[in-house]
Formats: structure tokens, C-alpha cells, sequence
């Protein structure tokens, strides 16, 4: 199988950046687009690819393997670079391996399609919260495409250690033609058109230049890229065997010829959605229990510390006592325990308007000083007109 590609790449007619990147390196193809204040997004779609190119070169993996890695190397340096925090990037590419076995890896809202026959079949699924609602019925395609939040990303590559992408097959077959874009073309022009102008005749980089004028001449309200990729009979010497391609599980599919009444296996598998946390995900509620226990530790070793300083002095079993913390019950445990016990009556001091308010204790900044409280009730007490009684 040979492949003809043409790419085009723009920076729209409203944006100030294009932050869009793209890799054309035959038998890798992919399309990348970055998101993030600043320079994130510049930074995270060039990263990305550059990663993926550099370990497709150093034969380092396999394609999901490589794709990996560049979501590691955008994570690493948003998390390491204060300036790009928090920038991401989608990444669809495909690898065109022997006998036109095509590999398809996808994260986001880029998108990869195949025209065969004269029917455009998209290949991937957007990773946006519109494509989230439209499945679960809660608005109409029509609403998507004008939806507020269609911007919204449910997997973008480099913001999170590990990613999770999509990943496909299909057997290429002569005559058919790829086509990867950003959101930059299919935001502003619709599928039939698209469909229209790849049908058109016109060679890949022509087709690329069509694409992207399109979707200017429509607004051109975010960065266009698109690669356009034509499969032919025969071989292209300067075409690398797709070494990654041994690792694959399953044979190859197979070219058959086209008008055959064999279908290949289109589309992408979605990465098992019933699966529970991931790893890292597991690590980071580990970590987050044992910030919280830590947290509870500290907080009950203080107050304990704390509630150990304060002293006053109350009632215990009618009686005037010393007590160590606060008068206080607190989630059905009390802050305080009785360190002394006095014979004097709590009733006899209380009849007196300095002590009125003993029974909600009386705070001391020490045991000397609520020693002292106490020996003064005693005083208190014992000078009291007879009616009282009491005395130790
Ligand atoms: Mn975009």
C-alpha cells in the first residue's frame, strides 16, 4: 500500500494563536489540538506530537505506548512549568502498517474519517460533554452543534498522568481516502460539504487547502488543521515498515478489493468504561485518606494539648470542684474531667452572687489559680450568715 498525503494547517480569522499542531511522517500521521491559557496550547500540542514522533522514531513501544508517553511528557511539564499549568491537547493519529493495516489511537474532539466509495464514515467519537448528552438523550444533535459548552472536553491528553484513549483498526484498501482535522473544520463546516470537497477529484494537498479555505470562508473561528491521506495500489520505497505493528495482538486485517462484499471492521473501541479508578487514581485517594487521618491526628493532639492547659472550677456530685479543659460536651464526649473534689457544697456557694454562676464553671489560667477560686468560695462560704450551714 502506498500513501499520498497533503496537510494544511491555519490559524483561522480570529484567533491570535494556532495551536493546532501536526505530524506528518509517513507511516504516522496524527493531528493535535492544544488547549490552555497563555502558551499552553501551543506548548502542548507541539510537546505532544514531538514526543510521539521522537519515540516512533526510537521504535520505543507501540503506538498506545508512545501516545502515552506524550500524554506523560505535557503532564510532567505543566505540572513543572507554572507558565503552561494546566494545558492539555486531543491527539488523533493512525500508523499505516503492513498490507494497509491502519492503527487509530484518538483522545478529544479532533477527528478521523474515511471516505470509501463515495460514503464518509467518521471514525472516532468526540470526547466533549455534548457527545455525552446527545447519548443520553438529553439534547438533539441539532443543539449540539450549537450548545454553549460543545467546547467542553471529557478526555483531553497531558492533563492528567495517565490517559485513557481510544484506539481502532481498519484495513485500508486502495482508492480509499483519510482525512484527520481539528474542530477548526468540523465547527465551522458540515459533514456533507466535507464529504463533497473530498469526493472532489482533487489531489491530497489541494483537498487539504480546500478544507481549510472552507472553513475560513465560514468563519474560520478557531485554527484549522487537516491531513488528507490517499491509499493507493503499490509500493512506496521511502514508506518505513511500521516495525510497532509485530507487537499488535490479532492478524492483520486484510486488504480486500475494493466493490468486495467483505467489510472491514471500522470505528474505535471505546477503552472499557466499566472499569473501576485507575491506579493513579487509586494512589491519589490513598494519599488523600492519609492527608485527611493526618489531618484528624493533628487536630485531636492539639486540642488534647489544648483542652490539657485549661482549668476552672464547677460542680461535681453537688460538691465545688477543680476540673481540667472546658466546660463543655462536645459530639457526646466531654472536654474536661474533675481533678479535685471539695466537700464544700456547690448549693451554699451558689446562694452567694459571686458564685451564682458556678454550675457553668468558673475558668482558671492555672491549678494555682483555680486552687485559689476554690479556697475563696471556702472563705466565701464560711463567713455566710448562718441559714447556709455548710462548711468543709
Ligand atoms: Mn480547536
Amino acid at each position: 500500500m502506498r500513501v499520498r498525503a497533503g496537510v494544511a494547517t491555519d490559524i483561522g480569522r480570529v484567533r491570535e494563536r494556532n495551536e493546532d499542531a501536526y505530524l506528518v511522517e509517513a507511516p504516522l500521521f496524527a493531528v493535535a489540538d492544544g488547549m490552555g491559557g497563555h502558551l499552553g496550547g501551543e506548548v502542548a500540542s507541539r510537546l505532544a506530537v514531538e514526543t510521539l514522533e521522537r519515540r516512533f522514531r526510537q521504535r520505543t513501544g507501540d503506538l498506545r505506548d508512545q501516545v502515552l508517553e506524550a500524554n506523560r511528557m505535557v503532564f510532567e511539564r505543566s505540572i513543572s512549568d507554572r507558565s503552561v499549568a494546566g494545558m492539555g491537547t486531543t491527539l488523533t493519529a493512525l500508523l499505516i502498517g503492513d498490507g494497509g493495516r491502519v492503527r487509530l489511537i484518538h483522545i478529544g474532539d479532533s477527528r478521523a474519517y474515511l471516505l470509501r466509495s463515495g460514503e464518509l464514515r467518521l471514525l472516532t467519537e468526540d470526547h466533549t460533554l455534548v457527545r455525552r448528552m446527545v447519548q443520553e438523550g438529553q439534547i438533539t444533535h441539532q443543539e449540539a452543534a450549537v450548545h454553549p459548552q460543545r467546547n467542553i472536553l471529557t478526555r483531553v491528553l497531558g492533563v492528567e498522568p495517565i490517559v485513557e484513549p481510544d484506539e481502532g483498526e481498519l484495513g485500508l484498501l486502495a482508492g480509499d481516502r483519510l482525512l484527520l482535522c481539528t474542530d477548526g473544520l468540523t465547527g465551522m463546516v458540515g459533514e456533507d460539504t466535507i464529504g463533497q470537497i473530498l469526493s472532489s477529484g482533487l489531489g491530497p494537498p489541494e483537498t487539504a487547502e480546500e478544507l481549510v479555505r472552507r472553513a475560513n470562508a465560514a468563519g474560520g473561528v478557531d485554527n484549522t488543521t487537516v491531513i488528507v491521506l490517499d491509499a493507493e495500489e503499490g509500493d512506496d520505497a521511502d514508506d518505513p515498515p511500521a516495525r510497532s505493528s509485530s507487537t499488535a495482538p490479532e492478524a492483520p486485517e486484510r486488504a480486500r478489493p475494493a466493490g468486495g462484499t467483505g467489510r472491514v471492521r471500522l470505528g474505535i473501541r471505546r477503552a472499557g468504561p466499566s472499569r473501576g479508578p485507575e491506579p493513579v487514581q487509586w494512589i491519589r485517594i490513598a494519599l488523600w485518606v492519609a492527608a485527611i487521618v493526618a489531618l484528624v491526628l493533628v487536630g485531636l493532639i492539639a486540642t488534647r494539648s489544648y483542652l490539657d492547659r485549661q482549668w476552672y472550677v464547677g460542680v461535681a456530685n453537688g460538691h465545688v470542684a477543680v476540673y481540667r479543659g472546658i466546660p463543655t460536651r462536645l459530639g457526646g464526649f466531654d472536654l474536661h474531667h474533675v481533678v479535685q473534689e471539695t466537700s464544700i457544697p456547690a448549693a451554699d456557694a451558689e446562694r452567694l452572687a459571686t458564685w451564682r454562676d458556678l454550675d457553668q464553671g468558673i475558668t482558671a489560667s492555672d491549678l494555682p489559680s483555680a486552687l485559689a477560686i476554690v479556697e475563696q468560695i471556702r472563705a466565701d462560704v464560711a463567713s455566710m450568715p448562718a441559714s447556709g450551714g455548710g462548711g468543709p
